[in-house]
């Protein structure tokens, strides 16, 4: 097969299974794009958009955004012309209309979704992840207070920031309610891309490095 079109990776996994700390490693190990729907919906949030300000609540109660808000801002994204490079979507899709809707947009322009990753976790555990996490306020690198501290007390190791941030919705009542809509909503997701041939499981309860050389063997072999 020659001309390939560019990889389309899906990290699915619930909240805390490391879908967004494991995208940048893909960045960076494959030069793929990460593209998180929660990343461009804070974003919207912050910048006190339409959409912004119709998602704001429904963001801190823990619950899924509207597909129609969702996928009008996927769709500008997927219009950037860096995306040509292949994209790794994290957190997105998150319901049964997302993929489908997902799947007519890269049939438009004669592609399909190369792999759908499955990170598979204890929910329990999930919490503890997920309430102990923080972010470089600079460049966005991931931080938790157990698993991954800075070398340097209070200094980023990738920017040399000193600004940190945690996110409104990690705690643990809004975590379980997080869990709750993945459950729901999210993981019939698996059986309908086992079903289109493009499913993959990996352990995700490991430590970082093997969940990156996990996902690695599974990215180099299909997108690289
Ligand atoms: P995340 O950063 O992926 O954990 O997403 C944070 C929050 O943003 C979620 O709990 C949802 O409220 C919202 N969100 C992110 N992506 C989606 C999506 N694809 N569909 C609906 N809501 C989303």
């Amino acid at each position: 097969m020659a001309a390939e079109k560019p990889p389309v990776v899906i990290l699915l996994g619930p909240p805390g299974a490391g879908k967004g700390t494991q995208a940048r490693m893909l960045e960076e190990d494959f030069g793929l794009v990460q593209l998180s729907t929660g990343d461009l919906l804070r974003a919207a949030v912050a910048a006190g958009t339409e959409a912004g300000k119709q998602a704001k609540a429904v963001m801190e109660a823990g619950q899924l955004v509207s597909d129609e808000i969702v996928l009008a801002i996927l769709r500008d994204r997927m219009a950037a012309p860096d995306v040509t490079r292949g994209v790794i979507l994290d957190g997105f899709p998150r319901t049964s209309a997302q993929a489908a809707a997902l799947d007519a947009l890269l049939e438009a322009n004669g592609q399909k979704v190369t792999a759908a990753i499955s990170l598979e976790v204890d929910d329990e555990a999930m919490v503890g992840r997920v309430s102990g996490r923080y972010t470089c306020a600079a460049c966005g690198e991931g931080y938790h207070d157990e698993f991954k501290q800075p070398a340097k007390a209070g200094t980023c190791d990738k920017c040399g920031g000193t600004g940190f941030k945690r996110r409104a919705d990690d705690n643990a009542e809004t975590v379980r309610e997080r869990l709750n809509a993945y459950h729901a909503q999210t993981a019939p997701l698996i059986a309908y891309y086992d079903g289109h041939g493009v499913l993959e499981r990996i352990d995700a309860m490991g430590s970082i490095a093997e969940i990156r050389a996990a996902l690695g063997a599974i990215v180099g072999r299909v997108a690289a």
